[in-house]
């Protein structure tokens, strides 16, 4: 299945949950409103009854046969590297913006960090019902705000959708009829380049996120860079200095798949995935397969940009 992986980045309450839900809905990931809201709510609850996180940093939805992983990004200032490593994953970002409030400083480091990527921007601006909405001065505030981050002239060319995520739809103009989120749909696939998928190197990947399942143990997720994992494969860990941390097996895989994540046989190049098996590797570690002798690394962002946000 092909694929892109992006990020939202969106100031709290500004609808980035909202926005995802109709996504969710829409897409051909589940037919029935119905069935989000229930999984949802199965979700929340085997969250409390376990009393840890099982809710996915990630959300895929799936659209004309394209599989879209959208990964959370955290909204506040990170200065461990945790921002570029999350960006690290995908190919494109969707800045999400209310209408009426505009950018909000608290979403410049990342959106800064995306622009040092690369990355091409998508805007979205959000909430074009509310009545004080000014989504032509919000468009021009993008602008500006990605100029002084340094944003190249294909970047400063940004496509924009204006939206009201909670009626479910997005469009490039304000006039016309207002169906649902298939131009946005169209957009992401369009405008965000495909993952590279380098299947005929040996399987690599940067680990992102951690975290402790009672179930499966420590899990680490991450996109896969090179290769292909399966289940029960020899994997290695790699410190970011490249010496070997744990030879283990990939004992689970784990897919996302709408808000759930479901064990799969094997994975790509390209995607991203929740393994499970190590005992010591951690976030920034790479795994590996036993050949592999170069450490992964995310990509450092150049310190001017920095010097503009702070
Ligand atoms: P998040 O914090 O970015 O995930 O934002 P939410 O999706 O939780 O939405 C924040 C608030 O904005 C909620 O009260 C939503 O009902 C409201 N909201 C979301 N989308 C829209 C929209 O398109 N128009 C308006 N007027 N309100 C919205």
């Amino acid at each position: 299945m092909e694929l892109r992986n992006i990020a939202i980045i969106a100031h709290v309450d500004h609808g980035k949950t909202t926005l995802v839900d109709a996504m969710l809905r829409q897409s051909g990931t589940f037919r029935e409103n119905q069935q989000v809201a229930e999984r949802v709510m199965d979700s929340n609850d085997l969250e409390k009854e376990r009393g840890i996180t099982i809710l996915a940093k990630c959300t895929s939805v799936e659209w004309k046969g394209m599989r879209i992983n959208i990964v959370d990004t955290p909204g506040h200032a990170d200065f461990g590297g945790e921002v570029e490593r999350i960006l690290s994953m995908v190919d494109g970002v969707v800045v999400l913006v209310d209408a009426a409030e505009g950018p909000m400083p608290q979403t410049k480091f990342v959106t800064g960090k995306a622009l040092g990527l690369g990355l091409k921007p998508i805007v979205v601006i959000n909430k074009v019902d509310r009545g004080d909405a000014r989504p032509h001065e919000v468009h021009d505030e993008c602008f500006d705000l990605f100029a002084a981050l340094d944003a190249d002239d294909e970047q400063l060319d940004f496509p924009t959708m204006f939206a009201v995520g909670r009626d479910g739809w997005a469009d490039d103009s304000l006039e016309g009829p207002r169906k649902d989120l298939s131009a946005l749909f169209d957009l992401i696939v369009r405008h965000v380049p495909p993952p590279t998928r380098d299947l005929d190197k040996p399987f690599s990947m940067l680990a992102t996120t951690l975290e402790a399942d009672p179930y499966l143990g420590r899990i680490l997720t991450g996109r896969i860079h090179t290769g292909v994992v399966k289940t029960n494969m020899a994997v290695k860990g790699l410190d970011r200095e490249g010496n070997l941390i744990e030879n283990f097996r990939a004992a689970k895989i784990l897919a996302f798949r709408g808000i759930e994540r479901v064990p799969v046989e094997q994975a790509e190049a390209g995607d991203i995935v929740c393994i499970s098996g190590m005992t010591k590797p951690t976030v920034a570690d790479t795994l590996c397969a036993p050949e592999v002798t170069e450490p992964l690394k995310a990509q450092p962002i150049d310190p001017p940009t920095l010097a503009m946000i702070f």
